[in-house]
């Protein structure tokens, strides 16, 4: 029998999960990884192996069923007993999005976190709940195994206070109104990561670019700015937000448009970003091989705010030692990362074209002043690692 860690992040409709052994290995050893999918209704058990095969699927469910959280998890445990018999799931740790201010790090999960937790959902209101229901669920399924709380948003708590402040009344700030910053599992991740790949990098900007995509200015290994600030809608256009947009907006469609709240947020999450500029898909593969100008120009536009942030985050550090892409277009994506990098020749990067197709890990010639990297991120494993240091 060895020990496994249960890995989850808990969605609207799906839930997603991996087991890694619980080792001494600096990179957890992933054993499997999995979700359901259609929580709402039709779900779909898919599970692969370390490797990336499948190797189980099931989508027997009667027809429109719906699942909670608690049946999912259920079903995730019953598979892991059946066919996964030889490990021992000795923890959970959880992706949860926002810590707030006082979650700086991974934390055991106990009933007093979950009422913080529970504060915080309004912060977050499209995932954080979900977090929560998944470790309420577990509590009730397997009341004895312990559980870890993973934020994205303690990896930029080490930010400096004029990074986290609107310019807004001190009262709303003393509050907690003001910029967090997401995406930290994946950040953290790729700054544990990249002393393998560029020892001598001390300033680095990060780009997270996915379905949902930021930035974040990285030294020495610590987050100093990031581009998603109070929500994860600010920053980069995305495959279904805004991004940044002068709040002005908001409230002339409010003013003059007759939107209300629901619908507001509906569009600022939901309707605009890639799908909304484009009017033919939120996934930047179809938008690349599409003949329908606003396609073209949805791309540009995701483009171009890449640029204009990787200015910004260099300003804030001074200089740049090394860009890293990663994420789902980061890190398949040759042609967006050719497009941006032919535009940063200024800050001294030189783009390795068949580097580049391949994928990296590095794509700029050997004599770019600034290298530009490709490093997969891995939250799963991430969140892993934080499970068993705080288990220990
Ligand atoms: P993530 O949220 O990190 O899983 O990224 C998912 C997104 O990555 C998808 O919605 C696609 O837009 C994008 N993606 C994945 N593969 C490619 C690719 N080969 N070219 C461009 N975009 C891709």
């Amino acid at each position: 029998m060895s020990q496994g860690i249960l890995v989850i992040n808990a969605g609207s409709s799906s839930i997603k999960f991996a087991v890694f052994g619980n080792g001494d290995h600096s990179e957890p050893e992933l054993r499997v990884k999995g979700q359901i999918e259609g929580l709402a209704g039709d779900p779909a058990f898919q599970v692969k192996n370390s490797e990336g095969h499948t190797i189980d699927r099931h989508n027997g469910w009667p027809h429109g069923v719906a699942l909670s959280h608690a049946d999912a998890l259920r079903f995730i445990l019953g598979w892991l007993r059946e066919n996964m018999g030889q490990t021992e799931i000795v923890a959970a740790g959880h992706r949860v999005v926002h810590g707030g201010l006082v979650y700086d790090q991974a934390v055991r999960i106990d009933a007093k976190v979950i009422a913080d937790l529970d504060q915080l959902a309004p912060l977050a209101p499209l995932h954080q709940p979900h977090n929560l229901a998944a470790i309420r669920a577990l509590a009730e399924i397997a009341p004895d195994l312990p559980q870890v709380a993973c934020f994205d948003t303690a990896f930029h708590r080490s930010q400096p206070r004029v990074a986290q402040l609107f310019a807004l009344p001190r009262k709303l700030l003393d509050s907690g109104v003001r910029r967090y910053g997401f995406h930290g599992l994946s950040y953290e991740y790729i700054a544990h990561k990249l002393p393998e790949y560029a020892p001598n990098a001390k300033r680095v900007v990060v780009a997270h670019l996915g379905s949902g995509a930021s930035m974040c200015a990285i030294r020495d290994g610590r987050s100093v700015e990031s581009t998603m600030g109070f929500t994860t809608v600010d920053g980069l256009p995305m495959g279904t937000r805004t991004g940044g947009m002068d709040p002005g907006v908001v409230l002339y469609l409010m003013q003059d448009r007759g939107y209300d709240v629901k619908a507001i947020e509906k569009l600022l999450y939901k309707e605009s970003g890639l799908i909304g500029l484009s009017g033919v898909s939120n996934d930047m593969r179809d938008l690349l091989c599409s003949d329908d100008p606003h396609a073209a120009e949805a791309v540009d536009v995701f483009v171009y705010h890449v640029l204009k942030y990787t200015g910004a985050l260099t300003a804030v550090l001074g200089g740049l030692d090394a860009l890293v892409f990663t994420a789902g277009i980061g890190e398949n994506s040759p042609q967006i990362r050719e497009r941006v990098c032919s535009k940063l020749e200024w800050l001294g990067i030189r783009l390795d074209e068949a580097a580049n197709a391949q994928g990296g890990p590095l794509i700029s010639t050997a004599d770019s002043a600034v290298p530009a990297w490709v490093i997969p991120t891995n939250e799963e494993s991430m969140i892993a690692l934080h499970t068993r240091r705080v288990l220990r």
